[in-house]
């Protein structure tokens, strides 16, 4: 097996012939064998340098081979490096083994065969080996969870970072919105106060185009302050009975001036059985509602603005109806590449439409959130002629 470290074998025999001979058999092989004629000097090595195998004669003057395995075994260092003892009979080297169980441990009788003790001694270095490349493993594995938990402290440290900043940030604007809000009112109120005295004509467009622009800003910042609530985790859904038709009206009256203005017509299907009575948060649906229908009649110059509701048949719970409500409309539509886009934050298709229709970008964002929240989830569609948006919604059922 190659390996850059050389691979070091102990031979300990009294008898240099002996070591002579076990030299020999092992000098084919890519080992560097270290030679000791004491259990001593073994020891002596084995302090100095680390062994992949140890073949160690049993009888030799002053410290014997048991005695010196003893030493061996006893030190943490060293315990664990295989030991073949070389016996001059089949019966002590019964004893021996018996003695040291617990493995690495193997014993030859003199005379021993060579290709023996070779294949033995192949054993052990192949364990050796695989142990030290378990071991580097083992410290890269270490160096690598150190690696990796430094880094987790650093995201956790980046999250907090983040967090507070995006806290700080939804507080600003929080704050922004409420302070431009309150002015804006101001103007709002003036403006119709305006609207209602005597004017010329010119007059009359100049304080219509102030009420106008008022409008847009306010729901602009009504927008960012929904926008910031959703992205902390702030906004709630409330729950109470509500009457679907009658929403739907609502919704529609807003845009009754502006609908007919672009002789635009507006049809509604609601299915039969859809219930009447429903149990959620109609301000929040009603939001998403007058962002999608204002958004058709927005971009309809001609045609109609159809709504259709009805019931997802294959909602499995008695308590709360799956509602399908789609908002289509004959205006410029949507070109299928930017589809991905369009629930995205801040997205609008085109800045020449921004400036031509107004806008913040943030409806559909908003409304998605809406209806994720609401267990449901919002698509476009591109039409031959114009866009259908379709959205799903669980909502409570209410006996009546
Ligand atoms: P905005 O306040 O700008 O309308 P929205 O998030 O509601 O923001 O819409 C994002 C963009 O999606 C719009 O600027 C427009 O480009 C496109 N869009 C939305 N609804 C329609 C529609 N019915 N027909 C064509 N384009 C639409």
């Amino acid at each position: 097996m190659p390996t850059l470290e050389p691979i070091n074998i102990l031979l300990v025999d009294d008898r240099p012939e002996n070591l002579l001979a076990l030299e020999a058999v092992l000098s084919e092989e890519n080992y560097r064998l270290i030679k000791a004629t004491s259990g001593e000097e073994a020891l002596r090595h084995l302090m100095k340098e680390e062994f992949a195998v140890i073949v160690l004669d049993v009888q030799m003057p002053g410290m014997d081979g048991i005695e010196t395995a003893k030493w061996i075994k006893a030190r943490e260092k060293t315990q664990h490096i295989p030991i073949i003892f070389i016996s001059a009979n089949y019966k002590e080297s019964e004893h021996l083994f018996a003695g040291y169980s617990a493995g690495g441990v193997d014993y030859m009788v003199k005379p021993f065969v060579p290709h023996i003790l070779r294949s033995k001694i192949q054993s052990f270095v192949g364990i050796f080996l695989a142990q030290k490349r378990l071991k580097s493993q083992k410290m890269l594995l270490h160096q690598k969870t150190l690696e990796l938990e430094r880094i987790n402290r650093e995201l956790a440290l980046a999250k907090e970072e983040a967090e507070r900043a995006a806290l700080a940030r939804t507080q600003f604007l929080a704050v922004m919105s409420h302070e431009i809000r309150t002015p804006l009112n101001g103007v709002i109120g003036m403006a119709d106060l305006l609207q209602d005295t005597e004017m010329s004509l010119e007059q009359r467009n100049y304080a219509e185009m102030i009420r106008k622009s008022a409008d847009s800003l306010m729901k602009t910042i009504n927008n960012i302050l929904d926008f910031t609530k959703m992205e902390s985790g702030k906004l709630e859904l409330e729950e109470y009975p509500f009457d679907l038709k009658a929403l739907i009206q609502e919704v529609l009256e807003l845009f009754t001036a502006e609908m007919s203005k672009r002789h635009l017509t507006c049809t509604v299907d609601i299915k039969q059985d859809v219930p009447a009575c429903l149990l959620g948060d109609m301000i929040r649906l009603r939001q998403v509602l007058i962002n999608l229908v204002g958004n058709a009649i927005k971009f309809t110059d001609d045609g109609e603005i159809c709504i259709r509701i009805e019931v997802v048949p294959d909602h499995k719970d008695d308590h709360t109806c799956r509602l399908r409500i789609e908002v289509q409309d004959t205006g410029i539509g949507i070109p299928v590449d930017k589809m991905n886009a369009l629930f995205q934050p801040f997205s609008q298709l085109d800045s020449s439409m921004n400036r031509r229709y107004g806008g913040s970008g943030l409806g559909l964002a908003i409304s998605k959130s809406i209806v994720q929240m609401m267990q449901g989830d919002i698509a476009a569609y591109a039409l031959d002629r114009g866009a259908m948006f379709q959205f799903t919604v669980v909502l409570g059922k209410l006996e009546q």
